[in-house]
């Protein structure tokens, strides 16, 4: 029997399932496989393996320099926007920025990569190269989409001559990058600010705990019909709906409490002052000082331009968009995880595991029940949002 082994190119906790390290390897024989937690990671068949250690270099991870930045931060422009398009928007987690940009790319007859669900309702990267097909990639879902082979097809479309909007988390563009090894004048890149990804398998039980008999027909995890600010996760299903307000949801607590993040997000390299991508996307939090009069909670964005090339493609499609220039420092103070990662591993997370494995809870229950925090936890949390509160006023800004 072939002896297969965890690829040792890196610590585990540090690797995003990128899938670099796959579609680099000259013999095809790295595969991802999910470990109990249900993330994927790279899996070596030891005996097809030729030890070129190709593998080891691509890895974004690896090597400080980890991947070709584009140009410094100082060339970076950051603007509050959305897409003057009401229904686009509104279908949109955000301000409807990915569609002006990928509808572009399209119009161009580019291809366009995004993170779609698939017929079980995890989600995977693929492409499109029509308008329709770009409607899959529309909205957040906020689990780790699995990259398939979408390394491999970038390059030969790129080979062909054609124009590639490659979307996605700025560990998935930085190994892309890697794996391409140079610039592309064709590639453009976009990432999204990024709070972390969750656990695919986390996700999967979540969906049988609402609808054990039902099958699932759609999902949305920002639903706006109670605005932005407001927004719900609604999941159709055959026979019945489920809505709930995203800050009630006990999923969405746990995602944002880091109880099945993946790990390698709580140190993710990639949240930086030098971004990998063309140009960054993500909410307009703060956007009572950073632009009140844009705001109707129909879907605000922060955009950071970062290069000539992501310069010359929103330059394209300015018409079509409501913008107003704004300061990188504000992004930074109210959305904090463009530069660092706030995706925390929660104390009790080890807890939760041991419980998902051994004690198999009704799921609901296992969910609610690693959250409660004790008394002084809480009196902490309300300390904390007091001193946060007091150091905004001193500094002049709205809280
Ligand atoms: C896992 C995750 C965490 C996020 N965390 C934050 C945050 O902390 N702060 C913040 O301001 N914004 C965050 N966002 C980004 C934000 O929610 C919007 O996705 C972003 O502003 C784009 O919105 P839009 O309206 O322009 O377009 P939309 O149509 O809503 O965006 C769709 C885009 O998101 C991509 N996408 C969707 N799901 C995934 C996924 N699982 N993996 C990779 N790419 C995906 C699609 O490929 C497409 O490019 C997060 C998004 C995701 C997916």
């Amino acid at each position: 029997m072939t002896e297969v082994k965890y690829l040792n190119i890196i610590e585990k906790k540090r690797c995003s399932g990128c899938t670099a390290c796959v579609a680099v390897c000259p013999k095809q024989c790295i595969t991802m496989q999910a470990d109990e937690e249900g993330f994927l990671y790279p899996v070596v068949n030891t005996t097809r393996c030729i030890q070129c250690s190709k593998c080891v270099k691509v890895c974004p991870y690896t090597d400080s320099e980890f991947t070709n930045k584009p140009e410094k931060e100082e060339l970076s422009v950051c603007y509050a926007a959305y897409n003057k398009n009401e229904e686009i928007r509104y279908k949109s987690a955000s301000g409807g920025m990915f569609r002006v940009f990928a509808d572009q790319i399209i119009a161009e007859g580019g291809v366009v990569f995004g993170a779609t669900f698939d017929k079980d309702f995890t989600v995977e990267h693929t492409y499109t190269e029509t308008l329709e097909g770009l409607t899959a990639f529309m909205g957040s879902k906020y689990l780790q989409s699995r990259m398939e082979d979408s390394f491999i097809q970038v390059k030969r479309f790129l080979r062909e001559g054609r124009k590639v909007l490659f979307t996605g988390c700025a560990c998935q563009i930085a190994g892309l990058k890697r794996y391409l090894k140079k610039d592309d004048a064709n590639l453009i890149c976009i990432d999204l600010i990024c709070h972390g990804v969750d656990s695919p398998q986390i996700w999967l039980d979540y969906l049988h705990s609402l609808f054990p008999d039902e099958s699932v027909k759609s999902v949305n995890f920002r639903d706006k019909v109670t605005g932005q600010d407001n927004s719900s996760v609604c999941i159709i299903s055959s026979k019945s709906m489920f809505c709930e307000r995203g800050r009630n949801s006990v999923y969405f607590k746990n995602w944002q409490y880091g109880m099945f993040t993946r790990p390698s997000c709580e140190i993710c390299p990639f949240k930086s002052d030098n971004r990998v991508s063309d140009i960054t996307i993500g909410d307009c939090w703060g956007f009572k000082k950073i632009a009140p009069e844009m705001y109707d909670d129909k879907g605000l964005s922060s955009m950071v331009v970062h290069s000539e090339k992501g310069k010359t493609l929103f330059d394209t499609v300015m018409h079509q968009l409501s913008f107003k220039e704004t300061l990188i420092d504000d992004v930074k103070l109210y959305n904090s995880d463009y530069i660092r990662s706030n995706a925390f591993v929660h104390s009790r997370r080890k807890a939760f595991w041991k419980d998902y494995h051994q004690h198999k809870k009704p799921f609901e229950k296992l969910l609610k029940k690693h959250l409660e925090d004790s008394k002084t936890k809480i009196l902490f949390k309300y300390i904390k949002k007091v001193v946060r509160r007091c150091l905004l006023l001193l500094k002049g800004l709205p809280n």
